[in-house]
């Protein structure tokens, strides 16, 4: 067995603990830069709890994070943080505003063209630091050094991954979470499913990690309705396993599912989770009749039982699990396949899969 295991990000997880904001950031920062989305930044609690706390230093606000971020979105938050000397970058929100924060804590201190950049150029200096406040629960991106953007131009999903952008420290306070319509909650916590059954499967992944994916798989099926349904209690369950899962992707990444829900997002704009969701049948169908890892792929289906098999599940969610549905044309299928299996992710998915087969899997839940 062969495994790195690095998390720097201090977490710091609780109910109320948001109050602790103050206390954590270093002595020497003056200049706060706030990344976030300004309806998110209102209801969920976090403007007042935050600026309360923040009364000592100089806090400039960007609050024009939108879904899935764009290039744009970007370059204006790192235009902000240079010009007010941005010491450190503080995230509030879902997982769009959080990654927004990690991408202009990497940008702000280097020169560096965005295009050139997700084309390969690399950034000499550090990144600022980084803190993450989540107000949804299922990204985890509060603990993964991944940072998600939508090239609008090329019409798709970028990632790039650096230690560097690792959250300093990430307060997981569940109460920033209550103010989730219940949409919003399902849509993300069938994210934080899909990211801990991915993981589990990832040919990267090793027993340690299967702990908190397993644990994580459980508890979003076990909590998840009543969640949506605006239970405390399972809410902040919900935020615990979000967190395992984002452990778990940080050390074996998503696999196959996540790349070919991408498309589904670009093109039409279903939200992230989402997407996820609707694919995941037909994607553990195809795990199910071609993976190596037939055990393991077992133990997932297996933990769907209870709950009537992994269809009524997402069905039972409201999330119909049809392409047709959502406007999607069988002619599209081939582009989707052709961007996703040139994908790194393809080669820890753990079965041997070609483009025909991507093809198959959007076809047969159309
Ligand atoms: P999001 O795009 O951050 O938020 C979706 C919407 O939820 C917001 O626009 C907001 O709607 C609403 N919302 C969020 N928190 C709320 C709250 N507490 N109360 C009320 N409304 C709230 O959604 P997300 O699913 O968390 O993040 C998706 C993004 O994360 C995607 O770009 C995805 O690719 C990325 N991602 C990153 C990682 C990683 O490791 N970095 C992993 C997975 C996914 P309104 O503005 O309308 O109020
Ligand atoms: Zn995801």
């Amino acid at each position: 067995m062969n495994f790195n295991y690095y998390l720097p990000t201090e977490i710091i997880f609780g109910c109320g603990k948001v109050k602790e904001l103050n206390r954590l950031i270093d002595k020497g920062t003056d200049n706060i830069l706030i990344v976030t989305d300004k309806n998110v930044f209102e209801k969920s609690g976090a403007q007042g709890a935050v600026l309360n706390r923040l009364k000592d230093f100089r806090i400039e606000i960007f609050d024009e994070v939108e879904e899935n971020p764009s290039f744009r979105t970007l370059i204006k938050g790192t235009k902000i943080a240079k010009e007010s000397n941005a010491q450190l970058i503080l995230g509030i929100g879902g997982g769009s505003p959080m990654d927004a924060a990690k991408g202009i804590a990497a940008f702000a201190t280097n020169e560096v063209n965005v295009n050139d950049f997700f084309e390969g150029d690399d950034l000499s200096k550090d990144p600022l630091p980084v803190v993450c406040l989540p107000t949804t629960s299922g990204t985890g991106s509060e603990v993964t050094p991944y940072a998600i953007f939508t090239d609008m131009e090329k019409g798709k999903k970028v990632c790039f991954s650096k230690p560097g952008i690792f959250p300093k420290f990430s307060i997981i306070d569940p109460e920033l979470s209550y103010s989730m319509p219940e949409h919003v909650a399902i849509n993300t916590g069938v994210d934080a499913l899909t990211h801990a059954i991915e993981a589990y499967l990832s040919l990267q992944t090793f027993p340690m990690n299967d702990l908190f994916a397993i644990e994580a798989v459980k508890t979003v099926l076990e909590n998840l309705t009543r969640a949506s349904q605006k239970d405390k209690v399972a809410m902040n369950k919900l935020a615990y396993a979000s967190m395992q899962a984002g452990i778990s992707i940080t050390h074996a990444s998503t696999i196959l599912l996540h790349i070919m829900a991408y498309p589904l997002t670009v093109f039409h704009g279903i939200p992230h989770g989402k997407a996820n969701a609707i694919l995941l049948p037909a994607f553990l169908e195809f795990m199910k009749r071609k993976s190596f890892l037939k055990q393991k792929v077992n133990t997932i289906w297996d933990m769907f039982e209870e709950f009537g098999g992994v269809n009524n599940f997402i069905t039972g969610l409201n999330i119909p699990t049809r392409l047709s549905s959502y406007g999607i044309r069988k002619e599209e299928f081939k582009n989707f396949a052709r961007d996703t299996i040139i994908k790194d992710d393809i080669k820890i998915t753990p079965a041997e899969v070609t483009e025909e087969d991507i093809i198959e899997i959007y076809t047969s839940t159309f």
